[in-house]
């Protein structure tokens, strides 16, 4: 079966305010050690995977590689190559894999992007947030937005033709005006991909606690909600596709319509009616289809083998985990860095699949695809929950395919409480 492989890169050159990601500054001696750590942890799969092949129905092979973080760029582009080199031994990559970077703008020059490309990278995801510099200043987050063009130019200019621009809205003081500049200016640079993300406010952050004293001015909902809808449409009048509630690809095949060809669309079964765009990120589709991936590194998390699993948080622990081992008693997907696995059951697995695959707001819930994956009927399971969700103007249901209406997209949360 197909697998995706997530690895954690836990370093930044300063923690942002609003950030509660297993990130950490000020910790980059460790660097070296560390990725000496996740090569070992890559190793040490692959001799579970090796050993186990014969219980396992079926060798995983890996689709898509993420290195997110953190701040994955602050990594050389030699680090880079010593870890790709220990995924391209262990395991089997499919031809054409994805292979991503999380990269903030102003940590990456034009010779690390080149070489990047040249080792294989194919995607970067920049952490962009907002063209605005006052609420850049107030994320605390270190770049401007002219290191954004320049690092756009050079990803250009390295090779790279998959990019993802990550922007955040619902900021405290934010106007929509300020927003809508942000959106026309991401546009201005022609990304194949876009993420907008509302601004959460998380408990443990200096947001979280400034909110909680009433020192920040709280998003405002509503005006939070009309940036979403303004973003959609700007960016569906733009040529992007909105496949998921929060991100945007743009596609560069000929859009399929029932009107193409009426016959082979009733028999084909619907993932194949709403194929994602083309520059769809495929490492995340693989999470929203609740397929399995694999997670390394300091806090990554995985599911895999019928688990989902966690690996500890700090980077010294890590490292001495992978390390000092004394057992290899670990069966797949765990190594020595996995504090956290939870079996799953059957409910979790279809509770959460129905979850993720309604944020494919394109896609949605197939009855037939439910069917497949789990020999039950989706009503059977949750009928009374998909009633009451249609009854009330979240979901809607077309061609044995249930998805969330627009207004289901804005209400996300009350629609995937109905499923936990
Ligand atoms: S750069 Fe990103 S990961 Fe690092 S602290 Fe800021 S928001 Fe968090």
């Amino acid at each position: 079966m197909e697998h995706s492989l997530y690895i954690h890169i836990p370093f930044c050159t300063h923690r942002c305010a609003y950030c509660d990601f297993n990130t950490y500054a000020g910790q980059e001696t460790l660097m070296p050690a560390y990725v000496n750590a996740l090569i070992r942890e890559i190793q040490f799969i692959q001799q579970r995977l090796d050993q186990e092949t014969s219980r396992l129905s079926d060798h995983p092979t890996i689709k898509t590689v993420f290195f997110g973080g953190g701040t994955p760029s602050l990594l050389s582009p030699p680090q880079f190559e010593a870890i790709l080199s220990s995924i391209r031994s262990a395991f089997a990559l499919t031809p054409n894999a994805e292979i991503t970077i999380e990269a903030n703008p102003g940590t990456v020059t034009y010779e690390d992007l080149r070489r990047l490309r040249e080792i294989g990278i194919n995607r970067i995801s920049f952490g962009v947030q907002s063209a605005n510099p006052f609420e850049l200043r107030m994320l605390e987050r270190a770049h401007t937005f002219f290191d954004v063009i320049q690092a756009v130019t050079s990803a250009r200019k390295a090779g790279f033709d998959n990019l993802n621009l990550d922007l955040i809205y619902g900021l405290p003081e934010q106007t929509l005006a300020s927003w809508q500049t942000t959106v026309r200016r991401i546009l201005d640079l022609h990304p194949e991909h876009i993420s907008a993300y509302a601004l959460t406010l998380e408990h443990g952050t200096p947001f979280g606690r400034w909110a909680s004293k009433g020192l920040l001015p709280l998003p405002d909902p509503d005006l939070a909600a009309e940036m979403y809808e303004w973003a959609s449409e700007a960016l569906e009048a733009n040529g992007y596709v909105q496949y998921e509630i929060s991100n945007w690809a743009k596609d560069d095949r000929r859009p399929q319509t029932v009107d193409d060809n009426p016959s082979s669309i009733v028999h084909r079964p619907p993932s194949t009616v709403y194929p994602p765009p083309s520059f769809a990120c495929k490492h995340n589709l693989q999470y929203w289809r609740s397929l399995p991936y694999l997670g390394l590194g300091a806090g990554a998390h995985g599911y895999a083998g019928g688990y989902r699993y966690s690996n500890v948080l700090r980077i010294k622990t890590y490292i001495e985990r992978l390390t000092n081992y004394q057992s290899t008693n670990y069966p797949f997907p765990f190594s020595p860095a996995a504090v956290n696995r939870h079996r799953q059951t059957l409910e979790d697995d279809m509770s959460e699949y129905m979850l993720n695959n309604l944020r494919l707001v394109k896609a949605g819930v197939a009855e037939s695809d439910f069917r497949s994956r789990f020999g039950r009927g989706l009503l059977e399971v949750y009928g009374r929950e998909v009633e009451e969700l249609l009854q009330s103007g979240l979901l809607e249901y077309q061609e044995g395919t249930y998805r969330l209406t627009r207004r289901g997209r804005l209400l996300g949360n009350r629609v995937f409480v109905r499923f936990v």
